[in-house]
């Protein structure tokens, strides 16, 4: 029998298509290019070194000793901007203002042919402390609400550029999602008085069976709703409404345990495209109690259809604990991570 299961932090309803369940080897990308198969530097690329002149000047540059190793530039082709007003407007059903914002590239890497699935430890903890500190420099701009981060990768998750990077956009309203999000995590605290996406991870945890990774700080698992296959939300498991509240002990276990997931979609599942973003609060609720940042990484191995687009309401032709299952199976290149600047171990022994 189909099943509909409710995400209780989100209210979300799925329908989990028990009868028609594809097995989890059938959402493996089809034969691809892997990320690692492309030269390591492109000439004209403009992420790569030696091209630094078709960005902006940084904004943020950290350097290893051999050259930069990380960059954050403005987007060239920004979404909003940073020289707009925040006036609103109204005029009948006409609501309207400046598209005022910021808008910046995180480039993980000086590597063409890397992702984050294939960084280092180190790595992914630089970029996640480069995150953090933009966007506590974004939360002193009062004219902005709040700050989201994210990630495309690959064509279908809507990426232009093939050079590993990483974005993030500060605006200056509280989007609607994030609205219901909020209300919804509240409602939630008013009827059990306690946080849903604590309740989450800690049963979760308990349960096993829909776990990828546990770390000591943070839970990687497919949710029991999983609106998608191989959705996959990874949680705090200390409350905090913002990511830039996150402790320097608590992004480095994040970044490991967003590497070996990110990892284990990349080596189960053949290099999937897929977005992450950093489903966060507005600034000003930083002491909510009831709402939980948690990092949400969407591959895209589904279309949406007209049951979708007409009910917002989701089919997933999966079944998230035999999901789960195949990736903690997965097994990782030994070492987990590549060299830095060194060629991929293809060969490495599997552990
Ligand atoms: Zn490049
Ligand atoms: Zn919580």
């Amino acid at each position: 029998m189909p099943e509909l299961r409710q995400n209780v932090a989100t209210r979300e309803w799925v329908v989990i298509a028990t009868e028609r369940a594809k097995r989890p080897e059938n959402f493996v990308s089809p034969e691809h290019a892997l990320t690692e198969s492309r030269p390591a530097h492109v000439a004209d690329c403009p992420f790569c070194p030696g091209n630094e002149h078709m960005t902006e000047p940084p904004i943020l540059s950290i350097d290893d000793g051999v050259g930069w190793a990380l960059r954050i530039v403005p987007n060239k082709f920004p979404a909003l901007s940073s020289n707009a007003g925040v006036e609103r407007s109204f005029c009948g059903i006409e609501r309207r203002m400046a598209g005022f914002g910021f808008h910046e590239v995180l480039v993980e890497s000086r590597q063409h042919n890397t992702t984050t699935a294939l960084l280092s430890d180190l790595e992914v903890v630089r970029l996640l402390f480069a995150f953090r500190k933009r966007g506590k420099a974004l939360a002193e701009d009062s004219r902005l609400m709040m700050v989201i981060y994210f990630k495309n990768h690959g064509p279908s998750a809507g990426t232009s550029l093939a050079h590993p990077h990483c974005q993030l956009i500060g605006v200056p309203v509280v989007p609607h999602t994030v609205r219901a999000r909020l209300q919804d995590a509240l409602a939630y605290f008013d009827e059990h008085g306690s946080c849903a996406f604590c309740d989450m991870w800690r049963q979760e945890l308990e349960a096993g069976a829909r776990v990828i990774v546990a770390g000591k700080h943070c839970l990687s698992f497919i949710p029991f709703a999983a609106l998608s296959p191989f959705h996959i939300w990874i949680v705090p498991t200390r409350h905090m409404p913002l990511f830039t509240q996150a402790t320097n002990a608590e992004i480095e276990d994040l970044a490991e345990v967003l590497r070996v997931t990110l990892a284990k979609l990349y080596h189960g599942l053949r290099d999937p495209d897929f977005n992450f973003a950093i489903r966060n609060a507005p600034t000003h609720e930083g002491t909510s109690r009831s709402f939980h940042w948690y990092i949400s990484i969407v591959p895209k191995v589904s279309k949406m259809a007209g049951f979708e687009v007409g009910t917002g309401m989701f089919i997933n032709p999966s079944l998230p604990e035999r999901s789960a299952e195949f990736l903690r199976n997965v097994a990782l290149p030994s070492g987990g991570a590549y060299a830095i600047d060194g060629p991929p171990r293809r060969n490495g022994s599997r552990s």
